[in-house]
């Protein structure tokens, strides 16, 4: 273990935010590199190196079990400004999150980290090998998928670059910030109705953008209204924004709408392949099925975070992510015991 300043935990980290006490123990950051000459046989391997695959990584190094994480650095919330909703890192930038947690895993001499992509997983007589974009191999026991899911954005100019910033996936995670502005809602039919009844709770100043005819009904309609809830059908044609944060809705018939913000579900898919080629299945909604001890459909193979469930925050992740190390430790103790 190595004692490092402030000074110089800033430099290493680039985390000045998290970086308030000093002198901080901090890890020997060497393992990546003794890793890579010959280190290729493992007891876990972890595919996803954010918040879920380090939690899980930190059960396991605690349980002095080798590990590798793989992660090819394409958080979710990578474009959003500020996370919350996550105690004690309330407001903190997705990265500084993620860079506190992985300085915390790399202490535990067993971990290790791989920079790259994984491409493919096979069954074998000893566990599962996976295959690097890169052309490295690595063999494990055992494998835990936290490898999140992708967003798919509508094709409308500007959506993308406002993902995360002013159009919001989820009030608990970014409501406060826009509580009591003008706000829009993308959606349409009962999805819709339901997503404007909670973001109520955070505005009295909404709006309901079905981007083509309504597909509420009439009930929910008069409900709307009551509520004193507009409700714009116009086809939308483009959002305009600076640096992400909205300017102005277009519509397709000239029109235009300001509002602070909207809030937007949209499909998504698994970010990682390799789950469903190795045979796991995924539940109607198209996340990862596990059990509650984070099991998949395959023997040996387990998932966590955002690819398995629709309660999509930090949070979550983290404590499925600690679960799924914990739980798989215990079943390879009770493999030996
Ligand atoms: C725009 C946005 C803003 C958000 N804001 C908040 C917030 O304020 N508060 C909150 O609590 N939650 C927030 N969330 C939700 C939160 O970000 C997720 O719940 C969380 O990131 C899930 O963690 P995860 O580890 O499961 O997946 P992710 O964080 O998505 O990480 C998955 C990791 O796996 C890696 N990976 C995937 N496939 C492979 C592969 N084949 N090989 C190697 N690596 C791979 C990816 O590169 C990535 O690093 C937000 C989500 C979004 C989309």
């Amino acid at each position: 273990m190595t004692l490092f300043t402030r000074r110089e935990f800033i430099k290493e980290t680039g985390v000045a935010s998290i970086a308030l006490a000093a002198p901080l123990y901090l890890p020997n950051l060497s393992s990546n590199k003794k890793m890579e000459k010959n280190n290729t046989h493992f007891d876990v391997i972890i595919i996803g190196g954010s918040y879920s695959g380090l939690a899980a990584g930190m059960a396991l190094g605690r349980a002095l079990r080798k590990v590798l994480i793989i992660d090819n650095g394409k958080p979710c919330n990578q474009q959003t400004p500020h996370s919350h909703n996550f105690i004690t890192q309330d407001g903190k930038t997705p990265q500084a999150i993620a860079a506190l947690a992985k300085l915390q895993v790399q202490q535990y001499p067993t971990v290790s980290f791989f920079e790259g992509l994984a491409i493919q997983g096979i069954k074998t007589n000893e566990g599962f090998k996976i295959q690097t974009k890169s052309g490295k191999a690595f063999q494990a026991k055992q494998l835990i998928f936290a490898t999140g899911i992708k967003d798919m954005f509508p094709n409308i100019e500007g959506f993308a670059q406002c993902w995360g910033i002013s159009i919001l996936h989820c009030p608990y995670c970014h409501g406060y910030e826009v509580r009591n502005k003008p706000t829009g809602i993308l959606s349409n039919g009962t999805f819709g109705f339901e997503f404007s009844g909670l973001i109520s709770n955070w505005t009295q100043d909404l709006t309901l953008f079905t981007n083509g005819s309504s597909t509420l009904t009439i009930d929910q309609t008069a409900k709307l209204k009551s509520k004193n809830i507009k409700i714009v059908e116009n086809r939308i044609e483009k959002f305009t924004h600076e640096k992400g944060y909205l300017k102005h809705i277009h519509f397709k018939n000239g029109g235009t709408a300001s509002v602070r913000a909207i809030y937007a579900k949209v499909p998504f898919i698994q970010h990682c392949g390799i789950p469903e080629a190795l045979g796991c299945a995924l539940n109607e909604d198209g996340y990862i099925q596990v059990n509650p001890q984070q099991q998949t459909s395959v023997a040996g193979v387990y998932a966590c975070g955002d690819n398995t469930t629709r309660m999509r925050t930090v949070a979550n992740a983290v404590s499925m992510g600690t679960t799924a190390g914990m739980m798989l430790n215990k079943a390879l103790v009770l493999e030996k015991f």
